[in-house]
């Protein structure tokens, strides 16, 4: 089925839609991101998605070409039209295109290009991958050095997947000067002992909005967390492993480098915080 999207005002069919060659986005990659989950027809965490989106282009100088209010007319209207129960909603801001192919930032009022769609995923919620629970592998992290801003610059990202795939695993932790930055399109924690260690927030990660409310959720759960640096070696050797994204939620990992974790299935407190996210976010849903 064609879908209809949304591009620089217009709601068209997905065969319509245009964007100029021009792109910075296309170009330069110049241009910031945001996914948003839809479960039951509504909008997970919203507000959290408009305002790192906000965060993201106040770090570029890029202009936001809606209000909030508009963003989020137009992410309902397209959950609305493409009839969505289950999956996501794609943003992507670009700084556009004065017409010709420049380093040089185009002048200050060329209008920016906005762009959304939907990607249906029924299932979203329940889904086969997170009962199986995800094998990892890691890679050195070699990103830029601005990874708190959500841009469009995912060419080693994906690498790192394909390279996950080509071991017959799920997905890839990076890491830098030996320590564990984040997974390919994730947030990484391990658990030892009951206690939650994650990175804590720099510009070296993505400040995930799944991390923010998943963090809250485990401190409010009374389970014990800790932001600091870790090691590929200490994550091999815990109790358990999971991510945190909008898209999959939480998702336990059973195996690291080839290491089984625990006996090789999701871990209690990685399951136990899925199913808090999914509540209470199903609960906040707009
Ligand atoms: N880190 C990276 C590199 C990501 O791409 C993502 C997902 N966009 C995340 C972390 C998780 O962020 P969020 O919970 O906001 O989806």
């Amino acid at each position: 089925m064609t879908r209809t999207v949304y591009v620089n005002g217009e709601y068209l069919p997905e065969t319509e839609a245009k964007i100029s060659i021009f792109d910075r986005g296309f170009l330069f990659a110049d241009a910031v991101y945001e996914v948003t989950s839809v479960l039951g027809g509504k909008l997970i965490d919203f507000e959290g998605h408009a305002v790192r989106l906000q965060r993201s282009l106040n770090e570029l100088d890029m202009q936001n070409p809606c209000t909030k209010e508009e963003l989020l007319e137009i992410h309902r209207k397209l959950v609305e039209q493409n009839n969505i129960d289950e999956g996501l909603v794609y943003l992507q801001v670009s700084r556009g295109s004065d017409g010709d192919r420049d380093f040089v930032f185009p002048p200050e009022d060329t209008p920016p290009s906005l762009v959304l769609f939907t990607q249906n995923k029924p299932g979203l919620a329940n889904s086969a991958a997170s009962k199986k629970g995800a094998k990892i592998i890691s890679i050195e992290d070699v990103r830029w050095g601005r990874r708190d801003i959500k841009t469009v610059q995912l060419l080693y990202p994906s690498m790192g997947k394909m390279m996950a795939k080509k071991a017959g695993c799920d997905d890839a932790w990076m890491t830098q000067d030996g320590y564990v930055t984040e997974g390919t399109s994730n947030n990484a924690y391990y658990v030892k002992d009951g206690k939650i260690v994650t990175r804590p927030l720099s510009n070296d990660i993505l400040h995930g909005i799944t991390r923010k409310a998943v963090l809250r959720m485990a401190q409010e759960a009374q389970m014990k967390v800790e932001e600091r640096l870790f090691t590929i070696d200490e994550a091999k050797d815990a109790d358990e492993a999971f991510t945190t994204s909008a898209s999959a939620f939480v998702m336990p990992v059973i195996e690291i480098d080839g290491v089984t974790l625990g006996d090789g299935t999701p871990g209690p407190i990685a399951k136990r915080l899925r199913e808090i996210y999914l509540e209470e976010s199903l609960n906040a849903a707009i």
